[in-house]
């Protein structure tokens, strides 16, 4: 890390400018801290030992660049933790992964399968349920359907939805005496998915993610299905939330942040699902440190916990800090592609600053800011809060296929890629907290224009 600093240093000084000088390649180390996150701590599953290892190593980072740290702690009812999870078919194996959240089958059960095709089935077909294993849904139409649309810049039609309404007939299965739950992962080359029902408690059903071409053989099967999932609810727990932050010059109560989420999913070590986040984050730490930058707002680096379970380290923040004094918050969570725009929630007056204020990164290829509004990372809480919250739009290469899956690792990086994040979000939020006045918070009618 050191060794690199006072080249990185030189470049910047050289130019005088600390936001022109982050418009310029340098060296950088967003690469070298992911590598470090992924293989020293590996997979962080909320509320485990391994993601508060990753807090503590996130926070010894923000100190080692002499920021003021802090943590937020908030309470989990339940960890849990993986364990095996088996399943064969007239003896050959099938390849699956249980849910997080989801109770253990407790023993081998060997019962038959039953497909449902549509939700209205659980009441058509009750009498066949009981001790069965339920397949959730025909096999995806979709594989891979990416988390994030293709730009728009005016409402869109919902999605054509092929997934099952698993979790909402969760109690209706419970009360057929339905002994497990699998779903389709939807991923291609057989790739695995996680997930966890909406309540993180005990009392529901085993659930597994079977890969897709073997879900699909199950759905055609006529066999009983061996099936062992051991993964179970630990002890009460703790989630964190971890900070450092830049000081404003002239309004240091007021603040931008930038965000990621530092927990992953378990099959493999989280790099593109959040690591890259959250190297990015930190990786804009150290270039706004180290070139210098006095920002008249404070800015606060925060890595969110939890965000896999439902956002529940950006929903303790929001519930826990002051968001009047937030002026914006920039997340990125959309894997370790480059960033080529923000979606900007339909704030037409947020936008009409924004949009030349970031102008200057279009050479970064940064070009596809607009007015869209996006869902599905820690930026929602402060959305619906009021707050301008904004999420990065990357270039998401395989990440829909890979995200949640056991090939979610360093090797799906690219490290020029993920080195422009982090320079794209370092110099948003210097831009932003530069401003003369926190962001408007109207949000207006998305017009078809795009501002
Ligand atoms: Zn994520």
């Amino acid at each position: 890390m050191r060794r690199l600093l006072p080249f990185a240093l030189t470049a910047i000084l050289v130019a005088g400018d600390p936001a022109a000088a982050l418009l310029k390649p340098h060296p950088h180390q967003a690469y070298q801290t992911l590598r470090d996150l992924t293989t020293r701590i590996g997979p962080r599953l909320a509320g485990s030992a391994k993601a508060h290892e990753a807090h503590a190593w996130a926070e010894a980072r923000f100190k080692a660049l002499g920021l003021e740290t802090g943590q937020i702690s908030y309470p989990m009812a339940h960890t849990w933790t993986r364990g095996a999870a088996k399943a064969t078919l007239a003896g050959h194996p099938i390849r699956l992964a249980q849910w997080g959240w989801t109770p253990p089958t407790a023993r081998t059960i060997t019962a038959p399968l039953v497909l449902l095709r549509e939700p209205s089935d659980v009441a058509r077909m009750k009498d066949r349920l009981q001790g069965a294993i339920v397949l959730a849904g025909p096999p995806s139409a979709r594989l891979d359907p990416p988390e994030m649309a293709a730009p728009l810049k005016e409402h869109r039609a919902p999605e054509p939805e092929d997934e099952f309404p698993v979790e909402e007939l969760i109690p209706a299965l419970k009360a057929a005496g339905v002994a497990a739950i699998l779903t389709d992962a939807g991923k291609s080359k057989g790739l695995l998915n996680l997930n966890s029902p909406w309540k993180l408690e005990p009392g529901g059903l085993p659930i597994a993610f079977v890969a897709h071409p073997d879900y699909a053989k199950l759905c055609a099967s006529s066999t009983k299905l061996t099936l062992h999932l051991c993964g179970d609810f630990g002890p009460p727990g703790h989630g964190l939330d971890t900070w450092g932050e830049i000081k404003g010059s002239e309004h240091p109560e007021e603040c931008v942040i930038l965000g990621a989420h530092l927990d992953s999913w378990d099959l493999a070590t989280g790099a593109t699902d959040n690591g890259a986040g959250a190297a990015a984050v930190l990786e804009a730490a150290r270039l706004l440190v180290k070139s210098g930058a006095k920002p008249k707002r404070t800015i606060r680096f925060v890595l969110f916990g939890g965000e896999e379970l439902g956002y529940l380290g950006s929903i303790a923040y929001v519930k826990t800090q002051a968001l009047d004094k937030i002026s914006a918050v920039f997340v990125m969570d959309t894997g370790a592609g480059a960033i080529n725009g923000f979606a900007l929630q339909q704030r037409p007056e947020a936008a009409k600053i924004l949009m030349p204020l970031l102008a200057p990164l279009a050479k970064l290829g940064v070009t596809e800011t607009d007015l869209r509004n996006e869902s599905g990372t820690d930026h929602v809480p402060f959305d619906r809060a009021g707050v301008p919250a904004f999420c990065a739009e990357q270039i998401q290469h395989d990440y829909a296929a890979i995200h949640h899956s056991q090939a979610d690792t360093l090797a799906h990086v690219r490290p020029a890629e993920l080195e422009q994040a982090a320079r794209v979000m370092a110099y948003t939020a210097l831009a932003v907290a530069d401003l003369p006045e926190p962001l408007p918070r109207e949000r207006g009618p998305l017009s078809k224009e795009a501002p």
